[in-house]
């Protein structure tokens, strides 16, 4: 099953793709994942990306498609995945539909989640992430000398670096300027499911679930 997760920065597309990439048996692909972790190795890619994602802004469309042709063509991909992140624009979502029809060329679902901005915001200022397995938790439910659900590690618990608010503020505008017209674009090429993405995790899940089905 070939998946794309839309929506804006904070939506919920993360969380989600973690869950059914692990009820699907595929893996989950996260574009921002794969420059984040370029990013702390400090590789040439993490290099040229560093500054572009620390202020909100969209790495060239040339390096993103390289970086989403070479990981969709490994063989892990071969029975599908969940995108997540990509495409951000319409020239990204072209070289996607290329993409497709060099590996196994199936029907794709793309799944929509809304939320307003100030949702959007609340959540995303308030959100830590473990640096060493990347789970998300609300500033919340991290107390003192906290040790992770997911891999155990202890005081794991970060905040992003683009999710202060002046950079929220950006990757909203650039999320209303630049990427919500791919949904568009997508219209007549793909499944589309379209899910409020301001309802509590659970609650997404079934409802995406119920969809897929
Ligand atoms: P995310 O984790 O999906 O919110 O992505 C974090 C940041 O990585 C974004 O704000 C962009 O700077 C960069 N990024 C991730 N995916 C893409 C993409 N498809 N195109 C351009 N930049 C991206």
């Amino acid at each position: 099953m070939q998946i794309i997760i839309f929506g804006s920065p904070g939506v919920g597309k993360g969380t989600q793709a973690k869950i059914l990439a692990a009820k699907l048996n595929i893996p989950h692909i996260s574009t921002g994942d794969i420059l984040r972790e370029a990013i702390k190795n400090q590789t040439e890619l993490g290099k040229k990306a560093k500054e572009i994602v620390d202020r909100g802004e969209l790495v060239p469309d040339d390096i993103m498609g390289g970086i989403v042709k070479e990981t969709l063509s490994n063989p892990r991909c071969s029975s599908g995945f969940i995108l997540d992140g990509y495409p951000r624009t319409i020239n990204q979502a072209k070289i996607l539909e290329e993409i497709f029809t060099t590996i196994r060329n199936e029907k794709h679902f793309l799944i929509k989640l809304d939320a307003d901005d100030e949702i959007i915001i609340d959540r995303l200022t308030n959100r830590l992430v473990c640096s060493k397995c990347g789970n998300i938790l609300n500033k919340s439910e991290v107390k003192e000398n906290f040790s992770c659900p997911v891999c155990n590690s202890s005081n794991s618990y970060v905040k992003r670096a683009d999710d202060d608010e002046s950079v929220i503020r950006r990757r909203l505008k650039v999320y209303h300027e630049t990427t919500s017209p791919v949904f568009d674009f997508y219209k007549d090429k793909a499944e589309i499911i379209e899910i409020d993405g301001s309802l509590n995790i659970e609650m997404v899940t079934d409802e995406i679930l119920k969809q897929l089905k």
